[in-house]
């Protein structure tokens, strides 16, 4: 059969294209019964001569190219699952698609935070920053930010620069034989260390943009902009793990009004660029399964 079913990812895959993906982890299944499936990968015949056995001549074995099929693990011809593949139309697997998508879109109205990893020790980290690094009261931070985190959303909703970062790191991931070299592991344990490097080798790059991509769009939605704050702390609350310098940065000094605008403006593309780093390694099709 031509087709089957990514539960890993929710769509329909085209045996086709099984040149450009490594289909090994994408647990897919027949579209009808649900039964898992392998993938039989294409083949071509050059045209040779042989002979043959009996009556001793030259004989040309012609050229072929077989397509690259999946089939049912049990090995028999399902006719019904066969037919049923057979009639898989483009409108089927759009929906198939959409279904999907919306499914996400709903698990993200709900727990959008926990997917990404917010938790209740991160709340407030900017807050108290600023005031340790300040000597101004409450309410001038709340104001302050309350504008920073309208800059990190516009910035992170209108520039494409969240995807291309996403994109990039991934892309540097998938060439490093061990992806945790990148990251400082010293707080992580042994399971989340090894969860984590399986995930990244099992990862297909193109997928998760696509999931990525989506994620960004799920920020202009209304749902998003309540959790604007939550998503900028969490940003931030990496920063001041692995960068001594961040408390400088939200210092306000006597420095001139450029420079002080320089600051404001590394802040928030330090911030955007953890957002973009968090995305990227958000496992997005394992979050609705
Ligand atoms: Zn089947």
């Amino acid at each position: 059969m031509k087709y089957a079913k990514s539960l890993l990812y929710g769509i329909i895959v085209n045996a086709s294209n099984c040149d450009y993906h490594d289909y090994a982890n994408w647990q897919l299944r027949c579209p009808k019964c649900g039964e898992p499936v392998y993938l039989i990968g294409a083949s071509k015949r050059q045209e040779h001569a042989r002979l043959a056995p009996k009556s001793k001549q030259i004989v040309i074995v012609r050229s072929a190219e077989v397509t690259a099929s999946f089939a049912h693990f049990k090995g028999l011809a399902d006719d019904v699952c066969e037919n049923f593949n057979s009639q898989i139309s483009k409108s089927y697997i759009e929906k198939v698609e959409r279904i999907n998508r919306e499914q996400r879109l709903k698990i993200y109205n709900k727990k959008f935070l926990e997917i990404v990893g917010y938790n209740r020790t991160i709340r407030g980290c900017f807050f108290n920053a600023f005031k340790k690094v300040n000597r101004v009261d409450n309410k001038t931070i709340k104001s302050i930010e309350k504008d920073a985190i309208e800059d990190f959303l516009y910035v992170v909703v209108n520039i494409a620069q969240l995807q291309i970062g996403a994109k990039k790191l991934l892309e540097e991931l998938k060439s490093e034989i061990n992806p945790l070299i990148r990251f400082d592991t010293s707080k992580a344990k042994k399971s989340e260390m090894k969860q984590f490097a399986n995930w990244a080798k099992a990862l297909d790059v193109d997928r998760q943009m696509i999931l990525v991509s989506e994620a960004a769009d799920f920020l202009k939605t209304c749902a998003a902009k309540a959790i604007t704050l939550q998503l900028f702390e969490l940003s931030f609350s990496r920063l001041i793990f692995y960068r001594t310098d961040i408390l400088d940065l939200i210092k306000v000094t006597d420095k001139n009004i450029e420079v002080q605008d320089v600051q404001y403006r590394t802040l928030i593309e330090f911030c955007v660029t953890e957002l973009a780093q968090i995305f990227a390694l958000t496992d997005w099709a394992g979050a609705i399964q």
